[in-house]
Order: structure tokens, then sequence, then C-alpha cells
């Protein structure tokens, strides 16, 4: 047996469950973080290679997460082993097992992450009484299609762009990943006057210095096709996305994408961080020596938890805009000035703000 006590600090985890229903092929793992500042929220990862190391690793994110952003959750997440493109009543039976076998964990609000989506959200809620990111009959806000994240996202670029002396007004824009959080961070972008200059998707890269159409591009992509089958612009490889020089690029993709090997190929002012933990902790401090601005992950993509976080309150479509346009505008605000006053990576004060928050929530309880 390996001593799990290893991976603990002060912080967390409090618990960390393994759930095993032989009868239904059900193997899970539950980690709640840390519960000072509330219940947990945190999604449910469906794959068929998840460990318990990478669930505590996400699931203390989420805790670093939720405080940064001021809500009242702490940090938690869940992994089922399987393949998530099983078929639906397999699927069902697999999370109504795991729903039942987490239905006393009350300090845990699952929500939808990698494999699972808000059909199984609806399962999950309909077997404890607690879930988010729930189909709208179910009082959920849909935040991939309102573009919840998208829209923090750029409130949280309105914010980064005066410490650079930017003008959004012509500002040009490279977004790598044109799913729900890149589109979405482009469309509202465009409304404030940006010009996308390129896009990626995984089948390659759409490139036109002159703007290229974001409402056409998102309105392809709807249908299903890749941005190559765009009729304007030119088209690149996937991976030529990083070359292009703009003034803002958005990782909207996956993990890991900027590293030592290729940080030296970006052109841009400011990396604002749509994807979870995009860049590698050598390539963040390299952009941040080179004068690139870099908006930690936790910072700039926490407009899709804070919209759970309303849904669970009951909250309404208008009030999850609210009070994303506001968290994530007086966070960066914060995280940017101490950063510059300090001279100190974004990444380092943002995190220190999160363990301030857990630290004094902490002091309130009981077994402090
Ligand atoms: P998505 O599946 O809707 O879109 C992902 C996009 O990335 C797709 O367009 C896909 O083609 C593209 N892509 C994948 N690999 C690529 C590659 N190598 N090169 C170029 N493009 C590539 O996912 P999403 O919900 O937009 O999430 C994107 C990232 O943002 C993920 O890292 C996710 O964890 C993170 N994130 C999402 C949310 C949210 O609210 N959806 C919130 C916080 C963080």
């Amino acid at each position: 047996m390996r001593d799990l006590f290893q991976i603990a600090d002060e912080f967390g985890p409090a618990r960390i469950i393994h759930i095993h229903r032989a009868t239904v092929g059900l193997k899970a793992i539950v980690v709640i973080d840390n519960t000072a500042c509330g219940p947990a929220i945190g999604g449910v990862r469906m794959a068929p290679d998840v460990s318990v190391e990478e669930c505590f690793r996400l699931a203390r994110a989420m805790t670093w997460k939720n405080a940064a952003a001021g809500l009242p959750h702490g940090g938690g997440k869940s992994v089922i082993v399987g393949d998530p493109r099983m078929p639906s009543a397999e699927k069902e039976q697999l999370i109504r097992a795991f729903a039942c076998a987490i239905g006393d964990i009350a300090d845990y609000i699952p929500g939808p992450d990698m494999g699972t989506d808000e059909q199984c959200m609806a399962w999950v809620k309909d077997e404890t009484g607690r879930a988010v990111g729930l189909p709208s009959v179910l009082g959920g806000i849909p935040l991939d299609e309102i573009g919840a994240t998208g829209f923090g996202l750029a409130a949280c670029i309105d914010v980064a762009r005066e410490f650079i002396g930017l003008d959004l007004n012509s500002a040009r824009v490279a977004a790598q990943g044109f799913g729900a959080v890149g589109k979405h961070a482009a469309r509202f972008l465009g409304q404030k006057g940006a010009v996308l200059v390129a896009a990626s998707d995984t089948g390659g890269t759409v490139a036109d210095p002159s703007g290229l159409d974001i409402e056409a591009l998102i309105a392809l992509k709807e249908t299903g096709r890749a941005l190559r089958d765009h009729d304007k612009g030119t088209k690149l490889p996937a991976d030529a996305i990083i070359d292009v020089d703009c003034d803002i690029w958005i990782p909207a993709a996956r993990p890991d994408v900027i590293r030592a090997d290729n940080v030296s190929r970006l052109r841009t002012r400011m990396m604002p961080q749509g994807a979870n933990i995009p860049c590698t902790p050598e390539a963040e401090k390299t952009l941040h020596d080179r004068g690139v601005l870099v908006v930690p992950d936790f910072i700039a993509n926490a407009g899709g938890v804070i919209c759970a976080s309303i849904e669970y309150q009951g909250g309404t479509q208008r009030a999850a805009f609210d009070s994303i346009d506001e968290q994530i505008r007086v966070n960066t605000r914060a995280v940017l000035e101490e950063s510059r006053s300090t001279k100190t990576l974004p990444r380092t004060v943002a995190l220190a703000l999160a363990e301030r928050r857990v630290r004094a929530a902490m002091q309130t309880r009981r077994w402090r």
C-alpha cells in the first residue's frame, strides 16, 4: 500500500475516497482537498487513465481557483475510470452508481469536466440532489453555450491591457483552440474592437493579418467543420499559431503547449491563460522576463466556476455575467498591481492571494 499522506500538506487533501463497485465496473476516486471556504466544487472527469495524483492536483487547482475567485467553495475533484465514448445506457449506469456512492459526501458538489456533460450532471443530481453544470430545465446555466469563461477572459484582458498601454480597439488577437473558451473570448473581444488575426483547432491554423470574420468562424465550427474549411485567410499547420505576430495570444486548448523549447517563437505582448496550465513554469518565467504580461489560468479562466457557483445559489444568467465581470476585473487588477510593485511573477502573487484567503477561512474553523 502506498502512503498517500506523502502528498498532503497544511491545506489538504482532507479526504481521498476510492470507490469500487465490481458489479457495474465502477472504479472512481474523489479528492476533497480543502473545504475551509465552503463545500468543495470540482468537476467529474471520465478517462481511461486517471490516477489519484492527477485527481489530487486537479482538486488543489480548484482550491486555489475557487478561493482566488472569492467563492464560498473549497476545492475537490473526482475521476471515474472509463472511456467517455461508451454507449449512453452504460454511461448512465456508471454515473448513477458513482452518484449513489458519493451521496453522503455532502461537502462535495460535482460539476462537468472532460468526459462528462450536463446530461451526466442531471443523473448525479437525480441521485444525490446536488450538482452544478445542469441542463437549463433543472435550473442550470449553460456556461459553455453562453461563453462564461470566454466572457471572463475578455474582462481580464480589458483590465490587463492597461498595464501594457494597449488599446483594445484594433488590438490583434490569436487564439489557440476555438472551442467553448477560445471562440467566445474572440467574440467578446471582437465586440470591444479587437481583431482576430489567427485561430487554430486540431485541424490547423487560419490566419489573416487584416482580421478574420469571427462570427463566420463560429458558425463554421457549429456545423462540425474545421477552421481550415473557412474560405478566407491563409491555412497553416495547427502549431503555426505559435508564430503569429499579435498583441494578445490566448491559449485555449491543451496543457503545456508553451515550453522552454518553443517559447522563443511567441511574438505577443500578453498571454491571458484560457486553458489550464498552458505554459510550463520555465516558459512562464521566460515570458515574464521578456516583458510579456501573463495572467495565470486560475485568475483569467475562472468565469466557468463563478457561473457554476451562481447556478448553485439559484442565481440567474444575468447575475452570473455580473459576478464574473466584477470578480475577474477586481482579481486581475489586484494581481497585476502587486506583481508590478513587487516585481514578482503574476502566478506567485495570485497563488499567495489564494493561499491568504484559504488560510483566513481556515482560522474560522474548529480544527484550525
Ligand atoms: P473545447 O473542447 O470546447 O475546445 C478545445 C479547442 O481546442 C477545440 O477547438 C480543439 O480543436 C482545440 N485544440 C485541441 N488541441 C489543439 C491543438 N493541439 N492545437 C490547436 N487547437 C487544439 O474545450 P474548452 O472548454 O474550450 O476548454 C479549453 C481549455 O480551457 C481546456 O484546457 C479547459 O480545461 C480550459 N478551461 C475551460 C473552461 C470552460 O468553461 N469550458 C473553464 C476553465 C478552463
